[in-house]
């Protein structure tokens, strides 16, 4: 068994699996030797359908995920589209609002000039569609995929990333020119390398499930800010003719478990309460699942052979819709990345190269961190002159056509170059606006 490779993708998830399938359209050509580590063992068995999953793999969990507009043409360019967009459903209105206030926003695809604002999925099925993808790639030979196993410990060797790799209690050594930890918020290899972070407990929980509703969504995705914390519901696909919403509601750590341990009764009528009418009536629940909430930034993302990305080097407020939207764009980068060096025959742990990476992913990055703070900070609070400037900014964006174009490129994920991820002898990560064009159109979904 082959112990030398190019990279080592430490965790299988949403972030991990998308930087493979960047990579692996190109390993042939560019003779990369990819090895992908992921500790749970896949929940995906061949003829297994996805709906019936009680044990699933943490990334792709009963979440929904709001992929932006940006975030589905990087899916295109990695050829997964197609598939994924078999179970996605259209953002085609935003409609954002302060319950007992006056302000109020709303941003419309039509009016942006794109066939959808953004898609949402089900992480079951971003998962199905992310590893069957990888499993049946043309390129599959050039990745050797440890399942179950997990990355125990690594250290700089020689120019080279030795990893420790535990597979079902078996220890084995390997040998990467780069390590990229996609391990998630809470990697603890992380800690163990000692890359330091900042982390700061929103003392709040995001409570997840699936409603039925008694009327369709007509496609629109809302934001609710209320007293005690935002509500965002997200239109899903239709099942079994049940008109379906993902619920996303952001509760103080002191409500959690009140309101986690209401029947499903109480808990469709406080939520109906605290939310409105505006979707119709709630008549069905799923199952509940809660989140603790944290923004957690590394402040060191890079050293010669390491580089963090995803969750493990910035997990967001769920608020804005951001975390893997931004994650997604740093993979792009970061495969643009890897592949010109190849192609020039650089070695892929390159300090400079690598921290060319970050460097060019800062801005993005501080953007969507300050966004996502921001409004969580702005929308949790009931200070009366902060409410009021939050509904004049609302209802000023609402009448003013160039800030809400603003306001959605940055929400449809347009606000950063789009990478080119096509054919190895375009991609250089200096020259990427060719796929990002000034007024988005239509083509292609
Ligand atoms: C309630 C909620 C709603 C959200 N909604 C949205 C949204 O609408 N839009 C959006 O863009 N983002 C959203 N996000 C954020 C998004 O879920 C995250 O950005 C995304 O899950 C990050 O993926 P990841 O692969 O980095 O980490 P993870 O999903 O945590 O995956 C890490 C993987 O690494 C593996 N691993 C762990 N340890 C090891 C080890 N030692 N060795 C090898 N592998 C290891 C794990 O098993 C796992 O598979 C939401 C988040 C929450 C909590």
């Amino acid at each position: 068994m082959n112990s030398q490779f190019d990279v080592v993708i430490m965790g299988a998830g949403m972030v991990g699996a998308s930087l493979v399938s960047a990579l692996l359209n190109h390993a042939k050509t560019l003779d990369l030797k990819i090895a992908l580590i992921e500790p749970q063992a896949s929940p995906y068995q061949a003829g297994h359908n996805y709906e019936h999953l009680n044990d699933y793999q943490s990334s792709f969990d009963a979440r929904s995920t709001a992929l932006s507009f940006g975030s589905a043409k990087i899916f295109q360019q990695l050829d997964i589209w197609q598939q994924l967009s078999l179970q996605v459903q259209k953002i085609e209105h935003i409609h954002v609002s302060d319950k007992g206030h006056f302000g109020a926003t709303r941003l419309s695809a039509k009016q942006q000039n794109v066939d959808a604002l953004g898609y949402v999925v089900e992480n079951q099925w971003l998962g199905e569609t992310l590893l069957s993808h990888i499993d049946a790639h043309p390129n599959r030979n050039c990745l050797q995929f440890y399942r179950p196993a997990s990355v125990i410990s690594a250290k700089r060797r020689e120019g080279l990333t030795q990893l420790e790799i535990d597979t079902e209690g078996e220890s084995i050594t390997i040998n990467a020119q780069l390590l990229v930890m996609a391990d998630g918020g809470r990697s603890t290899l992380r800690e163990t390398l000692g890359f330091s972070y900042k982390e700061e407990s929103y003392q709040q929980h995001a409570l997840i499930c699936n409603l039925e509703f008694d009327r369709a969504h007509k496609n629109i995705a809302y934001e609710r800010f209320t007293d005690t914390g935002p509500i965002a519901m997200l239109p899903l696909t239709k099942q079994k003719k049940r008109h379906r919403n993902a619920l996303i509601w952001t509760l103080p750590d002191a409500q959690v478990d009140e309101i986690q341990g209401l029947d499903d009764n109480a808990f469709m009528s406080q939520l109906q309460q605290r939310f409105g009418y505006r979707s119709g009536r709630i008549i069905g629940v799923g199952q509940r699942v809660c989140y603790p909430l944290k923004l957690q930034v590394a402040q060191e993302q890079v050293r010669s052979g390491i580089v963090l990305v995803g969750n493990a080097a910035h997990t967001l407020h769920p608020i804005a819709g951001q975390g893997f939207n931004l994650a997604l764009r740093g993979v792009a980068s970061l495969a643009q990345h890897l592949i010109a060096a190849s192609a020039q025959g650089k070695s892929l742990g390159d300090l400079a190269m690598l921290s060319e990476f970050v460097d060019n992913r800062q801005a993005d990055q501080q953007m969507a961190v300050n966004f996502s703070d921001k409004s969580m900070h702005l929308f949790s609070t009931n200070h009366s002159l902060l409410a009021l400037g939050r509904d004049l900014g609302l209802q000023l964006l609402d009448i003013c056509p160039a800030a809400k174009t603003v306001f959605a490129r940055s929400a449809m994920g347009l606000s950063s170059p789009m990478p080119n991820l096509r054919t190895p002898q375009n991609i250089d990560p200096s020259k990427h606006n060719e796929l990002n064009p000034t007024q988005p159109t239509e083509q292609g979904y």
